[in-house]
């Protein structure tokens, strides 16, 4: 999943905040678990994620996990195979055998994983958190919270957007993935361009439009 994140500054910002004492990379576990005992069921059933502070652990639903695979496949073996991923054995044997179906989940459950890492900052950053659950400090805001993980979450998905080649030029939001002097002028002359800010890596970037996509692929 790192290597999703990596691909977008609202991701590396995210990465960057996961660090111990020494600065070297800390981020919760992640795990699949049935978090009901059927998809649909009171509570948990419709659930895609949550992050659970105790275990400092981000759990991804079994039931969501066994959809975004029966949403890659023919219709023809949905049903047969969902029956067979209901088992959790099933399901981490799929995913070990079929690397491209990983990676193809992965993809699927990106933005969902930025929301509840981001709820694992929320914990970090607020050492009274774990207070408030158990009730012996005032609990946070929670709105507040899924405002910030729901923003993060679709900025995510925004810059991911920006870097899918065809879509990043036609946008003036993916400033990484564009030509740098294409990205100050206007298209009605005399009339000015509000500058963005720029990171240090667009003195580099390319000029030709080949190259443009080929910067664009790697953002
Ligand atoms: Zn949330």
């Amino acid at each position: 999943m790192q290597a999703f994140f990596s691909r977008t500054e609202a991701g590396r910002e995210l990465l960057g905040r996961f660090k111990d004492a020494k600065g070297r990379p800390d981020l919760p576990k992640l795990t699949v678990l049935k978090m009901s005992q059927r998809p649909g069921d009171a509570g948990y059933g419709g659930a895609a994620a949550v992050y659970d502070e105790s275990s400092r652990t981000v759990i991804l639903s079994h039931w969501h996990v066994v959809r975004q695979i029966l949403a890659g496949v023919p219709a023809a073996e949905r049903e047969k195979l969902g029956a067979r991923l209901s088992d959790s054995r099933a399901l981490a044997e799929y995913l070990r055998a079929h690397p491209a179906q990983r990676t193809a989940v992965a993809n699927r459950v990106d933005v969902t994983l930025f929301h509840e890492l981001t709820h694992a900052w929320q914990y970090r950053r607020q050492s009274l958190a774990v207070e408030s659950i158990r009730g012996n400090a005032p609990s946070g805001i929670i709105l507040a919270r899924e405002h910030e993980a729901f923003f993060g979450g679709n900025r995510y998905f925004h810059e991911k957007l920006m870097c899918i080649p065809g879509l990043s030029r036609s946008s003036r939001a993916c400033w990484p993935c564009r030509p740098p002097r294409a990205s100050m002028r206007s298209s009605t002359p005399g009339r000015r361009v509000r500058r963005r800010p720029r990171p240090s890596m667009s003195s580099s970037a390319p000029s030709s439009p080949a190259s443009v996509n080929r910067a664009a692929r790697n953002c």
